[in-house]
């Protein structure tokens, strides 16, 4: 894959679903993140070991990890954490979060990444995506998500609206509650005096 000029990751798509102002500040400001401790953590690597009974209860034939993929239809690229294809072909991406589920459910940012994962794997495999799974260190909570076509559409409207936000310039404002902002890597720039 490679990752054409005027793409989006779907990385930056998933922190446009928990603050569309973090895209702003990097596509239009070109502005880097802080990276503080706790992201740090977040950056480390994974037990590859924690999936292990996600992938025996899916019967999985293969399991890819971080395959590269790319839409020319909707500009996104990324790699999911796991692809794993069942006994029955069917496709099914994997995500593995530092973080807590939302009470054993995804968290909206994720489930849209996951979305996305999904749309890409369907225009790169010819297939049809139907669930996809959040595995949460935290609280190691397994979270699955029904990706229908109300889910796809919304999550391809949503790609839609970043590709012109980005291309307009246009600054979304600060739509965010401050308790999202804590652990913000572009707080200094966008929120300095929150403490
Ligand atoms: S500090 Fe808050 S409003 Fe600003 S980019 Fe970060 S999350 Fe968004």
């Amino acid at each position: 894959m490679s990752c054409d000029e005027g793409d989006i990751t779907v990385v930056e798509l998933k922190r446009y679903a928990y603050c569309p102002r973090i895209v702003f500040i990097t596509h239009v400001l070109h502005l880097d993140e802080v990276v503080s401790e706790a992201m740090e953590a977040g950056l480390e690597q994974h037990d590859e070991a924690v999936i292990t009974p996600l992938i025996a209860k899916l019967k999985a034939l293969r399991v890819l990890r971080s395959v590269e993929l790319r839409s020319e239809r909707l500009k996104i690229s990324g790699k999911p954490d796991y692809l794993v294809i069942t006994r029955n072909r069917e496709y099914v991406p994997v995500e593995v979060k530092w973080a807590s589920s939302d009470k054993g459910r995804g968290r909206w940012d994720h489930k849209l990444q996951l979305t996305a994962y999904a749309l890409l794997i369907e225009e790169n495999f010819k297939t049809s995506v139907k669930r996809g799974y959040i595995y949460y260190l935290k609280d190691k909570r397994v979270a699955e998500l029904v990706i229908d076509e109300g889910l796809k559409n919304l999550t391809r409207k949503i790609i839609d609206n970043m590709h012109k936000m980005i291309l307009e310039e246009r600054d979304p404002g600060i739509i965010t509650p401050p308790s999202k902002c804590v652990n913000c890597g572009y707080r200094a720039y966008c929120r300095p005096g929150l403490s």
